[in-house]
């Protein structure tokens, strides 16, 4: 049985993306910082519902000893998806260090501290899927999140090199870098800033979880030819 590990898979766009690797008959590691009441009850769900294994565990993937002290089973799965991240919306001046290091730390610096450990047992296996969640603002930088475009635009670059590096052991790195899709992550928007934004994607709407999910899923079990890429998901946005 394939497994999966998906960071940040309390809610969201992570939690759809548990869902359809269950529904497709992955056993699955789930691993949020905080919400891990809310985590367990989505693997009750998932275990319920599909008969599959799932294991839920509460990590700050910002942090590498965090990262250290998970089971050693869950860096033999398949599949990593690098899901997890926060956003920063403020003028740059006005943003702390410890802010711009919390956002680096987890967007960008947890893509390498999981891909570290995953490695070894997908270059002894000589296959393995890597994801990293991105964003739009990654490839072409927004006003008033520079912090947050500066770390997934290093999850792009990072997402390149690093399959060049594994691609002679028969593992696929990709990114998907997302537009405008439903989550908590924009709740900070107001309905006319959503309903001004929506007019903005000519696909008129935003994006919801499931088709980010099914679409991930997608570049998981495409032809092992793609690899190295940053594939935006957007409704034609950006
Ligand atoms: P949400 O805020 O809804 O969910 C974020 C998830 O990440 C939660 O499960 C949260 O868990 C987890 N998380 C945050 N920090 C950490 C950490 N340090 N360690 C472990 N888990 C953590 O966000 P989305 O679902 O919207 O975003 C998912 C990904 O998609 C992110 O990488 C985001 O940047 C990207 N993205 C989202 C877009 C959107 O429009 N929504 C657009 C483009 C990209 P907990 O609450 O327990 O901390």
């Amino acid at each position: 049985m394939s497994s999966v590990i998906i960071t940040g898979a309390s809610r969201g766009i992570g939690r759809s993306i548990a869902e359809e690797f269950a529904m497709n008959g992955y056993d699955l590691f789930l691993i949020c910082r905080n919400s891990i009441e809310s985590l367990c009850k989505t693997a009750d769900e998932l275990r319920q519902k599909y008969n599959i294994r799932v294991n839920c565990h509460k990590c700050d993937v910002s942090n590498p000893d965090d990262i250290d002290s998970l089971p050693a089973e869950l860096f033999n799965a398949d599949i990593l998806i690098n899901n997890a991240g926060i956003s920063y919306v403020g003028l740059l001046q006005d943003m702390s260090v410890k802010e711009w290091q919390d956002t680096v730390n987890t967007n960008l610096s947890s893509c390498f501290y999981m891909s570290r450990k995953v490695l070894p047992a997908m270059i002894q296996k000589q296959s393995g899927r890597i994801v990293n969640i991105s964003s739009v603002w990654g490839n072409v930088g927004a006003s008033m999140e520079v912090a947050y475009s500066a770390s997934k635009g290093g999850v792009n670059s990072f997402t390149k090199a690093l399959a060049k590096e594994t691609a002679p052991s028969g593992i696929c790195v990709n990114a998907v870098a997302f537009g405008y899709i439903d989550t908590e992550m924009n709740s900070h928007l107001s309905t006319e800033e959503k309903n001004a934004l929506f007019e903005e994607i000519p696909a008129g709407r935003p994006g919801s979880c499931s088709e980010a999910a099914k679409f991930v899923f997608s570049v998981c079990t495409s032809p092992s030819y793609l690899t190295g890429q940053v594939i935006t998901f957007d409704g034609a946005w950006v």
